[in-house]
């Protein structure tokens, strides 16, 4: 079993991460659900938001 197999998500680097709608700067920031808290992203631009689940589903379904 090798290491490099696993699959880790958090292996990719991004230092900036830029909105789709906008192409403004994203800040990482903690967001408040209902029962948990999580690490998203957020335009500071238009307050676009993207949280880990749809990062998962873009990864998921590439959207063209
Ligand atoms: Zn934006």
């Amino acid at each position: 079993m090798k290491e490099k197999d696993v699959d880790v998500i958090h292996t990719h680097k991004e230092d900036k991460v830029r909105c789709d709608r906008c192409t403004g700067i994203m800040v990482h920031e903690i967001f408040f659900g209902l029962h948990e808290y999580f690490w998203g992203w957020r335009c500071i631009i238009c307050g676009e938001i993207i949280d880990p689940v749809i990062l998962e589903n873009r990864r998921g379904y590439k959207i063209l």
